[in-house]
C-alpha cells in the first residue's frame, strides 16, 4: 500500500524527472564515447562534404571508433582529416581515403575480401562492416600481432590477420571477390591477380613508392582486365618481394 502511494505521488513529476535525467544520460554516452561528436563531424564535413555518398560507408565510418586504433596520445586527432603514425614508420590512412576505397570496392555481404597492409587494423574493421569474410596480411610482425590482438579485443573476431608478405596473397583462402592494397606499389603483384575471381576488383595505389601514386582499380574479366586510374594518393611504400622489380 505504502509503495503504490509513493509511485502515484511520483507520476505528476515524471516529465520533470525525465528532463532532469536526460542531460546526465547524454553525459554518460559522451563518457563512454568521448569522440562521438568529433566522429559525426568528420562524417559530415570530410566524407559527405566530399564525394562519399554510399549510406553504408557513412554508417561504417560513423560507427567504428578510429580513436581505438591509434596510440592514446593521438586519440584526440583520430577524426581529423589526415593520416596518423601507428609505429614502425607506418601510418593509418586519412579517414576520407579509407571511406573512398571502401566505397569503390562496393562489397556485398558474403563476399571474400583480402587486404594487403593491415597496419592498425582500422581499414579491416571498416571492411568487416560489409562482409564476414575479411582477410588481412601485414609484413611487419609487431604490427601484425598488435592489430590481431586489437581486433580481437574490440570484438572483430571474424577478421583473419596473418603476418607475411602480401605480395603472395593468401592462396589458402583464394579466390577473392575483392583485394585492397593499402601500401604503394610500382607494379601489380601477379599472385594477387591470380587470386582474384572473374568479375572481382583489385584496388591499389600504383606508381612511385617514394612520391605519390594513382589509386587504380582493376576489374578482372575473362576477356582481360579493365583498368581505371582514379585519383592521386600518397601511401607508405609496399616492401618485400615487390621491390625486386
Ligand atoms: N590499412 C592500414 C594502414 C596501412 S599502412 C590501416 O587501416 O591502419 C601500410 C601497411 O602496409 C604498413 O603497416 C606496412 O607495414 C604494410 N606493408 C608494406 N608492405 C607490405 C607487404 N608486402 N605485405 C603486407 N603488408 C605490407
Amino acid at each position: 500500500m505504502e509503495n503504490s502511494k509513493t509511485y502515484s505521488r511520483l507520476i505528476p513529476i515524471l516529465p520533470a524527472l525525465i528532463l532532469i535525467l536526460l542531460p546526465s544520460l547524454f553525459a554518460f554516452s559522451q563518457e563512454t564515447d568521448p569522440y562521438a561528436t568529433a566522429r559525426e563531424r568528420m562524417v559530415i564535413n570530410d566524407l559527405l562534404g566530399r564525394d562519399i555518398t554510399n549510406r553504408r560507408v557513412l554508417e561504417a565510418m560513423g560507427t567504428i571508433k578510429r580513436h581505438l586504433f591509434v596510440a592514446p596520445r593521438y586519440a584526440s586527432q583520430a577524426y581529423a582529416d589526415h593520416p596518423l603514425p601507428i609505429g614502425e614508420g607506418q601510418t593509418i590512412s586519412q579517414p576520407y581515403i579509407v571511406a573512398l576505397m571502401t566505397q569503390i570496392l562496393d562489397l556485398r555481404p558474403g563476399e571474400k575480401v583480402l587486404e594487403i597492409g593491415t597496419g592498425s587494423g582500422y581499414q579491416a574493421a571498416v571492411l568487416s562492416f560489409f562482409t564476414d569474410q575479411v582477410y588481412s596480411i601485414e609484413i611487419r610482425k609487431r604490427l601484425a600481432q598488435e592489430a590481431g590482438m586489437r581486433l580481437k579485443r574490440l570484438g572483430y573476431s571474424k577478421i583473419m590477420v596473418k603476418h607475411g608478405d602480401g605480395y603472395f596473397g593468401w592462396p589458402e583462402h583464394a579466390p577473392f571477390d575483392a583485394i585492397i592494397v593499402t601500401a604503394a606499389a610500382n607494379h601489380i603483384p601477379p599472385p594477387l591477380m591470380d587470386q582474384l575471381k572473374y568479375g572481382g576488383r583489385l584496388l591499389i595505389p600504383l606508381g612511385s613508392t617514394t612520391y605519390y601514386q594513382t589509386l587504380t582499380k582493376i576489374t578482372k574479366t575473362r576477356e582481360g582486365s579493365k583498368v581505371e586510374h582514379l585519383i592521386g594518393v600518397v601511401f607508405v611504400p609496399m616492401i618485400g618481394k615487390v621491390l625486386d622489380r
